[in-house]
C-alpha cells in the first residue's frame, strides 16, 4: 500500500510549482506571494503548495472576466464554435484522465472508483452541454397581428463559482460548462481544501481555445475572496455549492446589488424502503445512498425509513453487508470508501454519533474513528448505523456530512411521507418498491428536488440536480441550467402598414 501512496506523491512532486492562479489567460502567483498546502486526508502528508489568491487577485479576475465579457469575442462566437470549445475541453480532460483522479484522490481522500466515476461524469457534462446549447434558444410569442415578439437568451456576465470540497472536480464542471456554453465569464472560487483540479480544468479551457479572462480559477479563503467576489458590483451572478449557512449569508450579500443567485446547499436525504420493495436492491442501494463518497454528499441518503413488516430482515442484510464495506488504500480497486476530508470534520462526524448516544440511540454498527492500518495519520471514520431514534435527535434533523445514517422503522405510507418530510431540507430522495402505482403517488408527495425509484443514483448529465426548502434554489446538471446563466430578453416588434399613434396627437 505504501509503495502505491508513494509513488503517486512522488510523481506529484514534480508539479508543485505548477499550481498558480489563472487569471486572463494567464497562471500567475498570488500578488501577495502568499502560498497554501493542501492534505491528502488519507494520509495527513502534504499533497501541494498552491498560489493565495488575495482581495487584489479576485479583483484582477473580476476586471479579466468583466473585459472578456464586455470587450471579447466569446459570447459573440457562433454557437458550434463554442460547442467544438467545449468538446476540445472534454477531449483533453479525457487525455489527462488518470492525473485528474490521482489529484482528486490525493486532495480529497476519496476511492477510486468514487473519483474515476466523478471525473468522467466531468468530461461527460462538457460534452453534454456542447451538445445541449446548440439547441438553446428563445421563442416566438403570441401577439396580436401587425406585431412580432422574439425572446433572446443572452448570457449574464460574469459568473462567480464558489465550490465544495467534496466533488472539488464535478461541481466545478457543472459550473464551468453550462456558463461558458451560453458566452458567460466565469471566476471559479475551489475550496481551499481542494483546489488541484479546478486549477487544472481551468488551465485545460485555456488550452482548449477559451478565450483569455473567460475562465479565471482564484484558491483562496471563502471568507476573503469568495465574499470579496458576492459583493463585487461588476459581478452579476453567484453560483454557489456549500453549506446552508454560508449560502444563505452569500444570498444576503448578494441581494445589496441584486445578483442572480443559485445556491446548491446541504441536506437530509430519506430514503422510505416499503414491504413489497426487492429488499436485496433497497440494500445495496441504501449502502450505496449513505457511504459512496464517504457519506460526504449533499444527496446522501442519511435518513433511512423502512417499513416495521421488513425491518427485521431488512436490518440484518443492511448491517451484515455494511460490515463488508472496505476502507484503506485509496488508489485500491477493492476500496470502498475513502478518508473524511480533515481532523475538523472528523470531530464534526464523532461529535454527532456522541450526541446519539447520549440522547439514548443505539449503535447497530460503527460509532467511532476507524483505526486503518497503514494509514494511521489520516482521518477515517468507521461506516455507522444508528437505531433507535426520534425525530427530536440532532443526527436526524442535522446533516452530518459523514458515513452516518439513522434507521426508523414506520408503519404506512402516510407515516413514511410525514416522516420524509419532516425536515428542513429537501435535495434528494429514494423510494424502494415493487408497486408501480405506489412509487408514482409516493413521488409526488415528497418534497425533494430529486427522487430516486428503486435506484441508487441520480446525477447523469441531462437529470436536474437541486433542492427544495433549505437545500437551495436553481438547477445544475441540466438543460435548464442553460437557463439560469442567461437573461431573457423580449424584442417587440411592429410591422403595421399605417405607423402607429398610440396618443392620438
Ligand atoms: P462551505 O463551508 O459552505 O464552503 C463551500 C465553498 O464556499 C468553499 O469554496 C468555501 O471556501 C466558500 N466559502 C466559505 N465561506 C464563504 C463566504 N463567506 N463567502 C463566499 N464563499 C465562502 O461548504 P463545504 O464545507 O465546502 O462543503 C460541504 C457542504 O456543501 C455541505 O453542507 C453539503 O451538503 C454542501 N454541498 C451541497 C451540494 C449540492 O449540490 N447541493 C453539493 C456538494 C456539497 P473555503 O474552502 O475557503 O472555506
Ligand atoms: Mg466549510
Amino acid at each position: 500500500m505504501g509503495t502505491v501512496k508513494e509513488a503517486k506523491l512522488e510523481q506529484l512532486e514534480m508539479k508543485r510549482e505548477a499550481y498558480q492562479l489563472i487569471i486572463n489567460g494567464q497562471r500567475m502567483d498570488s500578488s501577495s506571494g502568499e502560498t497554501f498546502t493542501t492534505y491528502n486526508p488519507a494520509t495527513g502528508e502534504p499533497v501541494a503548495t498552491i498560489a493565495k489568491a488575495s482581495k487584489e487577485d479576485a479583483e484582477k479576475a473580476v476586471e479579466a472576466a468583466r473585459h472578456a465579457f464586455d470587450k471579447g469575442k466569446w459570447k459573440l462566437f457562433p454557437l458550434n464554435k463554442r460547442a467544438r470549445t467545449l468538446n476540445k475541453i472534454a477531449s483533453i480532460m479525457r487525455s489527462r484522465f488518470n492525473e485528474l483522479v490521482e489529484l482528486e484522490i490525493l486532495d480529497t481522500g476519496k476511492s477510486l472508483s468514487a473519483a474515476q466515476g466523478q471525473v468522467m461524469q466531468a468530461i461527460e457534462d462538457f460534452e453534454f452541454y456542447a451538445g445541449a446549447i446548440v439547441g438553446h434558444r428563445g421563442a416566438v410569442n403570441n401577439v396580436p397581428g401587425q406585431f412580432q415578439n422574439i425572446t433572446e437568451k443572452e448570457p449574464v456576465g460574469v459568473c462567480a463559482q464558489i465550490i465544495p470540497w467534496n466533488y472539488p472536480l464535478m461541481m466545478a464542471a457543472w459550473k464551468v460548462a453550462p456558463a461558458i456554453a451560453v458566452g458567460c465569464s466565469v471566476v471559479v472560487k475551489p475550496a481551499t481544501l481542494t483546489p488541484l483540479t479546478a486549477i487544472v480544468l481551468g488551465e485545460i479551457c485555456i488550452e482548449a481555445g477559451v478565450p483569455e479572462g473567460v475562465v479565471n480559477v482564484i484558491p483562496g479563503a471563502g471568507s476573503e475572496v469568495g465574499n470579496y467576489l458576492v459583493e463585487h458590483p461588476n459581478v452579476d451572478k453567484v453560483a454557489f455549492t456549500g453549506s446552508t449557512p454560508i449560502g444563505k449569508d452569500i444570498m444576503a450579500k448578494a441581494s445589496q446589488t441584486l445578483k442572480r443567485v443559485t445556491l446548491e446547499l446541504g441536506g437530509k436525504s430519506p430514503s422510505l424502503v416499503f414491504n413489497d420493495a426487492d429488499i436485496d436492491a433497497a440494500v445495496d442501494g441504501s449502502l450505496f445512498g449513505i457511504f459512496y463518497n464517504t457519506g460526504q454528499s449533499c444527496e446522501a441518503r442519511s435518513r433511512l425509513y423502512v417499513h416495521e413488516d421488513i425491518y427485521e430482515s431488512f436490518m440484518e442484510k443492511f448491517v451484515e453487508k455494511a460490515k463488508k464495506l472496505s476502507l484503506g488504500n485509496p488508489f485500491a480497486k477493492e476500496t470502498h470508501i475513502g478518508a473524511i476530508i480533515n481532523k475538523g470534520q472528523l470531530d464534526v462526524i464523532d461529535g454527532y454519533v456522541q450526541s446519539a448516544k447520549e440522547e439514548g440511540a443505539t449503535i447497530a454498527l460503527g460509532g467511532k474513528v476507524a483505526n486503518v492500518e497503514g494509514y494511521e495519520n489520516g482521518f477515517w471514520y468507521e461506516p455507522t448505523i444508528i437505531t433507535g431514534v426520534n425525530h427530536d435527535m440532532k443526527v436526524v434533523k442535522e446533516e452530518i456530512f459523514g458515513p452516518v445514517v439513522v434507521v426508523m422503522p414506520f408503519s404506512d405510507e402516510k407515516e413514511a411521507i410525514r416522516l420524509a418530510n419532516d425536515s428542513e431540507y429537501g435535495l434528494g430522495s429514494a423510494i424502494w418498491t415493487t408497486d408501480y402505482a405506489r412509487a408514482t403517488r409516493v413521488s409526488k408527495q415528497i418534497q425533494a428536488g430529486i427522487v430516486m425509484v428503486n435506484c441508487p443514483f441520480s446525477a447523469f448529465p441531462g437529470t436536474p440536480f437541486g433542492g427544495y426548502k433549505q437545500s437551495g434554489f436553481g438547477r445544475e446538471l441540466c438543460i435548464e441550467t442553460l437557463d439560469l446563466y442567461t437573461e431573457t430578453k423580449s424584442i417587440v416588434s411592429y410591422f403595421g402598414n399605417r405607423p402607429l399613434n398610440p396618443f392620438g396627437v
